[in-house]
């Protein structure tokens, strides 16, 4: 688990932050029908390395990309292709991750492809509500348990649910270190946060019902019963006070 509070260590960290922000928002301002999810992993690819960061998922366990594009009813890990155009009333999430001197930070949105359905809509509103409603509660004296059960009572108020097969987890010197920081659970249970741990709060929202399938990718996450999803996704850094989001949304993913 990495604990961070060096400033060499937080200056870093929030350049890799900044790095990925920009970068999704590069990405996010390109969405449009017609748009290949190639399309998109190159912008996010180039937007990266321009700014001095090496994309955290190109190479991971032999992904082939910097970005995953996951589109309607896939979760996450889609596979961008250039056979593959985005469409109007399409979703897309779009997900990657970015090393900066050795630092690793995660982020993704789903964005909707010209204009989508009502239905639609609220699936993203409420995983994004459910993400930023979050955060707030990140302090050393927050429980994980806690932490999901909260995640999961806005995405469930909104009549939605949290898949369970995938969740958070902590960061810093690899992508994925631990904690996992699941998006469900019960109210008083669970591991604290401590100040400087580096987490990824990511929300896994389906609109039926949670349970989610592998493609023979090997990749491609999709839900069992082919409902829509949407996932969103911060790192951030606690602290004894308010915590501090590394991955700010940038003015395309402002609302
Ligand atoms: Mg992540």
């Amino acid at each position: 688990m990495g604990v961070f509070t060096t400033a060499g260590e937080l200056a870093a960290i929030r350049t890799s932050g900044r790095i990925v922000s920009e970068a999704l928002d590069e990405v996010a301002a390109a969405v449009k029908p017609g748009v290949t999810t190639a399309a998109l992993d190159a912008i996010a690819e180039r937007a990266i390395v321009r700014r001095g960061g090496t994309p955290a998922f190109k190479g991971y366990r032999g992904f082939q990309h910097a970005l995953c594009t996951s589109m309607n009813d896939e979760v996450v890990h889609g596979i961008p292709s250039p056979q593959r155009a985005l469409q109007a009333g399409d979703i897309v999430g779009l997900d990657l991750g970015v090393i900066y001197q050795g630092f690793y930070t995660d982020h993704a949105a789903t964005v909707p492809v010209g204009e989508v359905d009502v239905a639609s809509q609220k699936l993203i509103a409420a995983s994004r509500e459910a993400l930023t409603e979050a955060i707030k509660l990140v302090s050393p004296s927050l429980q994980l348990g806690t932490l999901g059960a909260r995640i999961q009572a806005t995405v469930e108020r909104h009549g939605f649910a949290v898949v369970r097969d995938l969740v958070g987890h902590g960061l810093g010197r690899q992508l994925h270190e631990e904690p996992k920081i699941p998006n469900f659970g019960e109210e008083g249970t669970g591991a604290f946060l401590k100040p400087g741990m580096l987490i990824a709060i990511e929300p896994m929202v389906t609109a039926g019902k949670y349970p989610v399938q592998l493609d023979d990718d090997g990749w491609t996450v999709r839900t069992a019963d082919g409902s829509r999803s949407a996932h969103f996704e911060q790192t951030v850094l606690v602290t004894n006070g308010r915590p501090e989001i590394i991955t700010p949304y940038g003015p395309h993913l402002k609302h």
